[in-house]
């Protein structure tokens, strides 16, 4: 078993504690991740203590603006292996969370971590985000939308915020570019009834990454024409 006290310290500074059998899920997980690895290409970043800080307390900084506690819906879209989406499902575990991801074989594994771990009231869906907005069952369904590292702002904003119910929230996790993309972001959030609320920018615990997490609000519907066809948000974004 490795050493968790960093992360365990990060969380109690919010008031939130881990349990023994929680930190046995996040080992099972660093080690089927890495095990994987060696044949999927999930992460590039795999020694232990580079996991916790930019991998584990990356995931759930998230702490520092919004409350993660209780039964909410919440998507990670293009989750890859699975950052931020399972990390802050062992955290929380009464989060009902769908893993979102457009490659298959990432989503196997994460398949096989939920079943290693017994996780409930987490699944995988396999899809493009531009098409999986338009099917019912997933469109305007979740409390939060959360994605790391999938897209520029403007281009995430219309992969993920048809996903997000009216009045709830939407959190990019962003480095340092953050402000230059909510700038940038302006035309799409208008055009998707949302708006930035905050913007949160701090660095790692003992690392001199910034990070930034931008909190967007959905104040209405998004209109039936977005998310526009696969490819079309990246090539003309909003
Ligand atoms: N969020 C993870 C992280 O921070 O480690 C993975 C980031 S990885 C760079 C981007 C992921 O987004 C990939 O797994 C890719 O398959 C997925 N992705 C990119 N575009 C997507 C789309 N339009 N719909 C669904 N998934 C997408």
């Amino acid at each position: 078993m490795h050493d968790y006290s960093k992360l365990i310290s990060y969380l109690s500074q919010y008031g939130i504690s881990v349990s023994d059998d929680q930190v046995k899920q996040l080992d099972t997980y660093y080690e089927m991740m890495t095990e994987t690895n060696k044949s999927l290409n999930l992460t590039a970043i795999t020694e232990f203590d580079e996991v916790i800080v930019k991998h584990y307390i990356d995931s759930v900084t998230i702490v520092r603006d919004i409350d993660m506690s209780g039964k909410k819906s919440v998507i990670d879209v293009g989750t890859g292996a699975g950052f931020p989406g399972m990390v802050l499902k062992i955290i929380f575990p009464e989060l009902n969370i769908t893993l979102f991801d457009s490659l298959q074989k990432r989503l196997n594994f994460l398949e096989e971590v939920i079943y290693a771990l017994g996780l409930k009231d987490i699944s995988t869906y396999h899809g493009r985000a531009e098409e999986a907005g338009h099917i019912s069952s997933m469109r305007e369904q979740y409390d939060i939308c959360v994605s790391r590292a999938v897209a520029n702002l403007p281009v995430l904003c219309e992969l993920c915020l048809p996903f997000v119910k009216t009045g709830g929230t939407f959190i990019a996790y962003k480095s340092d570019k953050g402000s230059s993309e909510v700038e940038a972001s302006a035309h799409a959030l208008s055009v998707l009834n949302s708006s930035v609320v905050k913007e949160d920018e701090f660095s790692l615990p003992d690392s001199d990454m910034v990070r930034d997490l931008v909190i967007i609000s959905k104040e209405g519907p998004c209109p039936k024409a977005y998310p526009r066809k696969p490819g079309t948000p990246s090539k003309k974004p909003l």
